[in-house]
């Protein structure tokens, strides 16, 4: 053994190291849930972020200044002003369970290699799926990212209902899939992944609450059908990522019924709220769904990247690698604990440690109280919008995702005045807020993921604005000044 490596093992090391880390985590967690930190991001350029570490190397330092060093260069999302994307502040728990598993690194290709999160895994999804409102034929499991969630329920509703053997023939036919115009770019890029091109993307328009019109389902279709395309599948969005906004999933599942279409739910970001009573009824039609996503990293507040991919029939689940699957269903099924038969990944993280530990800890209450509150607080931000002056809310909000813009301008520069006052927000560094662009129009986008964010930051936030906004009329030299930083 080499000094180095022995180095590396040594328990003691961990022990100290490993405590030095809580402590500076917890100072961290304390000092940003009270709001106590001055900034939410210090922003430095990409270029002198990377000399940064570069000379960090040269300098031989301790861990713990590591650790230290890199809390200065992070986004806080625990901070009450860190409203911007759809990444949960990680409740606590649930990164210690992450740490524990970052440790043991049980591979759970296999049960062998990971005997307690698969079982976990299974506990997991039996409890996400009923409450859904799926029975006892469902199943489902994990998976690195609702990116690749989606990506394996689609190709899993290839292999299903297409005619020929897919998975083994390659493509015979024209196949194409259904989704809102403003779902998540994953979809889309899911799909020209399986080799379906450009037209096998069928893009529904929206409404003017920007969610799919349900009413244009059929008129997409039959076009589909004209060009020689055969629709395999509609997604839903729940909600879509840009506005925020539930797609009506009861009117979707009635379609896929009527033609015999495979119904996806991408509910990466809003899925969680089927824990609510108070918020469940934006779900309403998910128990028909065939498969379904939901991030954990996102309105559950586990620790990144968790996804749980669900499936009303289980068996499915064994066809997305395997077409001839469908003949061996019995001996497969008593299979359930080889996880990689079903996940894309072959080595994968024990994400299901980071729900169980909630869930353990908090009961699924935990999520029902995140979302309520979430939702809640995102919902009368924007009723404070509506009463501010010199502030326009682009919707009342379905969820924690809301877009606005400042108004006092000439309509012609409204738009290119919105990306300044978001370009300085970011530099400013107190708030930490994103942006989007809606028929072709320049938005504001808060997603409110944070317990602590009350009032105050709301009305804060609306002044800063303000403040900004002058400050920009006044001179365009500050703009200058803040790019060359
Ligand atoms: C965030 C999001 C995704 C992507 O999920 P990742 O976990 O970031 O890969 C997909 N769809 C919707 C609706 C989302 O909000």
């Amino acid at each position: 053994m080499t000094h180095t490596l022995a180095e590396a093992y040594n328990a003691d090391r961990f022990r100290n190291e490993g405590h030095q880390l809580i402590d500076i985590l917890s100072d961290y967690l304390e000092g940003a849930t009270t709001g106590n930190h001055q900034k939410v991001i210090d922003y430095q350029s990409p270029e002198d972020e990377l000399a940064f570490w570069n000379d960090f190397l040269h300098k031989k330092t301790a861990s713990s200044d590591l650790f230290s060093e890199v809390l200065k260069r992070i986004t806080q999302t625990h901070h009450p002003k860190c409203i911007g994307h759809q990444v949960s502040p990680t409740v606590p728990i649930s990164a210690l369970a992450t740490l524990q598993s970052a440790l043991l690194n049980n591979g759970m290709a296999v049960y062998e290699m990971g005997m307690a999160p698969t079982a976990m895994e299974r506990i997991v999804i039996e409890t996400i799926n009923k409450a859904i409102g799926f029975d006892d034929s469902s199943g489902g499991f994990l998976t690195s990212g609702g990116t690749l969630g989606n990506l394996t329920a689609l190709l899993c509703a290839r292999n299903v209902m297409s005619k020929n053997d897919s998975w083994n023939e390659g493509l015979q036919e024209k196949l194409a899939i259904m989704v809102s115009e403003e779902a998540h770019y994953c979809v889309t890029r899911a799909v020209k992944i399986m080799g379906l091109g450009e037209d096998g993307i069928v893009k529904v328009p929206v409404d003017e609450k920007f969610v799919m019109d349900t009413a244009q389902l059929q008129k997409c279709y039959d076009a589909a059908l004209k060009k020689g395309y055969k629709v395999i599948a509609v997604v839903g969005s729940a909600p879509s990522t840009s506005t925020g906004m539930y797609d009506n999933l009861s009117d979707i599942a009635s379609f896929c019924k009527q033609h015999q279409l495979w119904f996806h739910v991408d509910a990466a970001h809003g899925g969680a709220a089927i824990f609510s009573a108070k918020y469940r009824s934006l779900l309403k039609g998910i128990k028909y769904a065939d498969s379904v996503v939901i991030d954990g990293h996102k309105m559950m507040a586990t620790s990144s990247i968790t996804t749980a991919l669900l499936f009303k029939e289980n068996k499915n689940s064994y066809k997305t690698f395997t077409q001839k699957a469908q003949y061996l269903w019995g001996r497969e099924e008593e299979d359930w604990y080889n996880m990689a038969r079903r996940t894309f990944e072959c080595t994968k993280s024990m994400m299901s440690l980071r729900f169980y530990a909630i869930i353990n800890a908090y009961g699924t209450d935990f999520f029902s109280d995140y979302v309520n509150t979430l939702y809640d607080s995102a919902k009368r931000f924007a009723k404070m919008i509506e009463e501010q002056q010199d502030f326009e809310l682009l919707l009342t909000p379905d969820s924690n995702i809301v877009c606005f813009r400042y108004t006092n301008t000439d309509m012609e520069e409204r738009n290119a005045f919105n990306k300044k006052l978001r370009e300085h927000l970011l530099y400013d560094g107190a708030y930490y807020i994103v942006e989007t662009t809606i028929n072709e129009q320049h938005y504001l986008r808060v997603t409110v993921m944070n317990p602590f964010t009350q009032r105050p930051h709301f009305q804060q936030l609306l002044d800063k604005i303000i403040d900004i906004a002058n400050q920009i009329k006044s001179t365009d030299e500050i703009i200058q000044g803040h790019i060359s930083k």
